[in-house]
């Protein structure tokens, strides 16, 4: 397509995006009655309380919409999502959610999801520069520096590209690990697995990468 077209196709004039936003309100009031048409308490019980069993850690691709692709309801999984699935250390955001989710919502289980296809993943692999996101790309760049070996033994690019996903996923999965939230709610027995999964964008499909631990493991060195 051309790429006016398509830009002028996704970008629609000031009046038309209005009507766009004045839809997303209607499909709101729709979704809302729905809901209560089909259990009439439904607000009532969730504005009371949140006690949902998961924490999804995910990319923000719009392709991935974490409750949509496991079949939760809102107030069944607690949500955190940023470009290419990073965990880092020192992410007051991302800390504050796992913490908050294992201490205050005691969720049993955090989920750790990447997905095949990841624009993040890519630009990180391809070394594109796209603007500020280049800093924090540089995680992932981190990741594929440390499986260099590996990633440099795959020839074809696409298949390169998606073991960095799934190599990604599993060095946040055990970002999460290694947090001092997890390491202490381990340390007092508290119920707790981490588990690194990834999204295939072409069926909808999740594929567990079956690293999954529920008990303090050691520090690994790399
Ligand atoms: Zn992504």
């Amino acid at each position: 397509m051309d790429q006016t077209l398509k830009y002028q196709s996704i970008m629609p004039s000031r009046t038309s995006k209005m009507q766009t936003l004045k839809n997303l309100i209607e499909n709101n009031r729709r979704w809302a009655s729905s809901r209560v048409k089909s259990d009439a308490d439904f607000f009532k019980r969730l504005a009371h309380i949140q006690k949902p069993r998961y924490l999804w850690i995910g990319c923000s691709d719009s392709r991935v919409p974490a409750n949509d692709i496991v079949g939760l309801l809102p107030g069944e999984l607690f949500v955190h999502r940023n470009v290419a699935n990073v965990v880092v250390h020192t992410d007051l955001n991302c800390l504050s959610v796992i913490q908050y989710a294992v201490d205050v919502l005691k969720i049993q289980d955090i989920i750790v999801c990447g997905h095949y296809g990841c624009g993040g993943v890519r630009a990180a692999m391809q070394k594109t520069s796209l603007g500020l996101i280049d800093n924090w790309l540089r995680h992932v760049q981190d990741v594929a520096r440390t499986h260099q070996h590996t990633l440099a033994a795959i020839k074809d690019h696409h298949k390169r590209c998606d073991k960095l996903c799934e190599l990604n996923v599993r060095e946040q999965m055990r970002n999460v690990c290694e947090t001092t939230i997890v390491q202490d709610a381990w340390e007092r027995k508290q119920k707790l697995a981490v588990h690194a999964w990834i999204y295939n964008l072409h069926d909808g499909l999740i594929r567990d990468l079956e690293l999954s631990v529920s008990k303090n493991h050691p520090r690994q060195s790399r």
